[in-house]
């Protein structure tokens, strides 16, 4: 290896760490902001005894590892998802990287457009397992959310003003016509959600990001069904759908809508 591909790796392991840096401190929020706890200040305690976790205690995934998954205080369990989300978290911050990152001829560069995404990819995780815990996405976090969607318009390359003043239509509006319709088709989060999302990602990134989340959502009701975890009559949380379909839209959309179009045209 020559000194740049040293380079090229050594910014992979900053950009995996990073990434795995922000989803472990977007846990603690998705476990206080439905008890609307501070999750900017107070040190993070067990969920089971209380204690106070050491600073050695709270490494992204190795303290899980190290600690066999319970609390060295109680030996309470410590759940999967935590050092799970974390991994998560350094994937999706390289997968931005590559996607939205600057190619330079050598690696791809941290960019404003690479940063931004990793933004939206973040609060969209915050959604996804506080819908699932909650069936709620807290107003809040749509609201953040506006800040990027507005941002994008100066910083990435992607769709123009009208695509997205359409997009903020294209798939919140057929909710909300189909929610008055049939009592309880779509909540009031998801809908607000796909409106900005709309708006981010224009309107045909957009239908394509429902698309997938339908598609996810199928899969997922039909293991949920076989599994005979819930009986058919019980709403389980659409968000997490929204938001994976999003992400999966946002990073390989444009090819994903290609294949489609291709099987079908
Ligand atoms: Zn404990």
């Amino acid at each position: 290896m020559d000194g740049l591909d040293v380079l090229a790796v050594l910014l992979c392991v900053l950009v995996f760490l990073t990434g795995m840096v922000v989803f472990s401190f977007l846990n603690v929020v998705i476990y206080r902001l439905p008890k609307k706890q501070d999750f900017v200040k107070g040190r993070s305690f067990c969920p089971s005894c209380g204690c106070q976790l050491r600073g050695y205690d709270m490494i992204p995934v190795l303290s899980w590892i190290l600690l066999r998954g319970r609390c060295r205080n109680c030996g309470g369990r410590i759940s999967f998802r935590y050092p799970l989300m974390e991994v998560a978290g350094g994937l999706l911050c390289l997968l931005c990287l590559y996607r939205f990152g600057r190619w330079n001829g050598f690696f791809y560069q941290i960019s404003g457009e690479m940063l931004l995404a990793f933004c939206v990819i973040s609060v969209l995780a915050v959604i996804f397992w506080i819908d699932f815990d909650t069936m709620e996405i807290p107003n809040g976090l749509t609201a953040v959310l506006i800040i990027p969607a507005i941002l994008s318009l100066a910083v990435m390359d992607g769709p123009g003003l009208l695509s997205r003043v359409i997009g903020f239509f294209s798939v919140s509006l057929p909710m909300l016509l189909l929610t008055m319709a049939v009592d309880q088709a779509f909540g009031g989060g998801d809908i607000k959600l796909m409106a900005v999302i709309g708006f981010f990602l224009g309107w045909k990134m957009c239908l394509t990001a429902f698309f997938l989340a339908i598609l996810i959502g199928g899969v997922y009701g039909i293991a949920v069904l076989l599994l005979k975890r819930k009986g058919r009559k019980d709403h389980f949380a659409f968000g997490p759908c929204l938001c994976v379909g999003t992400v999966l839209a946002m990073i390989w959309g444009e090819q994903l809508l290609g294949w489609y179009l291709s099987l079908i045209l």
